[in-house]
């Protein structure tokens, strides 16, 4: 598909491009923000899984380009009251490099490295460093857009996200402050229920949201868990001890999830609520490209192609294979 196709058929990424984000992610997060205003009061974020960036591009000169900085960086800082230690900080993980953003720290690294979350002492020296980045003090928030590589299998994939879900969990419970919001990229499926059930272990108020810049044809939702109140004595060691008792006929008394759990008194709505302004763009629909002065319509590149995608490596093999079978063709051509 041509990238003037791609513009027709996917208003969010053209707008994305126009306006300068690297992702056509921002508009899920903004639209998310406009229902749960869940930049209130927020200094410190961990942005996991966050390449290419669009989540926490920071903006130098043009203030109206970014999320995460301009909610939160530009505010502090042109406060008059504000020192330089009051400006919030951001901190990025993703397996991918990212190219640099202003202000935000960018740690390259698999989140699921510290899944085994029992064995703490093997936790991932990112986190440790991503404590460290704010001067031992707590983030306010923590965000995952984290999605792995789609196999079109939905059980697979809704399982395999889950588990960049319950990695991020697991950052959460040492690096997010009690009261503190999580918001995270989920896909739904048969064991949403589930994770539902995991999430309120932590989160007294957990919603599911589905902002309109994500295509309904689309599994993907976000969970978006807000006060964290770890239950007490949680350690956080036992996370996965605590997380397989949900589910389990010896789950949490409160919540249970087991078999039964969605009859009678048990029965549990999980709340989903969709995002943005209704009136809006919609993703799903095609939308006629704005024609320039001559009639014709200019395609714009993308703000900040990836700078080493997983990709790169077979497009590389591609490339060395067709040279090879054109090597090979010429050699019998000419024998
Ligand atoms: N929020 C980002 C933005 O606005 O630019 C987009 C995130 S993109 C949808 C999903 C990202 O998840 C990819 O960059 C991918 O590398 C990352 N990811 C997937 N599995 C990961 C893992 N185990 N650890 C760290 N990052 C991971």
């Amino acid at each position: 598909m041509g990238k003037a196709s791609r513009d027709k058929r996917d208003i969010y990424y053209r707008k994305a491009k126009e306006e300068g984000w690297r992702a056509r992610s921002a508009f899920k997060l903004l639209q998310i923000d406009e229902e749960f205003n869940i930049f209130e009061g927020v200094k410190r974020v961990v942005d996991l899984c966050a390449a290419p960036g669009s989540w926490s591009q920071f903006v130098t000169r043009v203030p109206h380009l970014q999320v995460l900085s301009r909610k939160l960086y530009l505010p502090a800082k042109l406060s008059p009251d504000s020192s330089d230690n009051d400006l919030p900080l951001i901190v990025a993980i993703d397996l991918q490099p990212m190219a640099p953003i202003e202000g935000v720290i960018q740690v390259q690294g698999d989140i699921t490295n510290a899944r085994t979350a029992e064995v703490i002492a093997d936790y991932s020296n990112d986190l440790l460093q991503v404590i460290r980045h704010f001067d031992g003090c707590k983030a306010d928030l923590v965000v995952c857009d984290g999605a792995p590589d789609v196999t079109g299998l939905h059980d697979m994939d809704e399982f395999v996200q889950s588990q960049l879900i319950l990695a991020g969990l697991t950052i959460v419970t040492h690096v997010l402050r009690e009261g503190g919001k999580f918001i995270a990229k989920i896909f739904r499926g048969k064991d949403t229920n589930l994770l539902y059930c995991q999430l309120k272990l932590f989160f007294p108020v957990v919603t599911f949201a589905k902002p309109k810049s994500s295509r309904n044809s689309s599994i993907e939702a976000f969970a978006v868990c807000e006060n964290y109140s770890p239950p007490e004595g949680f350690n956080p060691k036992d996370l996965y001890r605590l997380l397989e008792k949900v589910g389990s006929p010896f789950g949490a008394d409160d919540l249970d999830c087991s078999s039964g759990w969605l009859e009678g008194v048990n029965k549990v709505y999980i709340p989903f609520l969709a995002c943005g302004d209704l009136s809006g763009y919609h993703s799903d629909r095609s939308y006629p490209l704005p024609k320039v002065a001559d009639g014709t319509y200019q395609s714009l590149d993308p703000v900040q192609p990836p700078i080493a995608p997983p990709y790169k490596r077979a497009l590389e093999m591609k490339k060395a294979s067709s040279r090879g079978i054109k090597e090979l063709e010429k050699l019998s051509l000419d024998s």
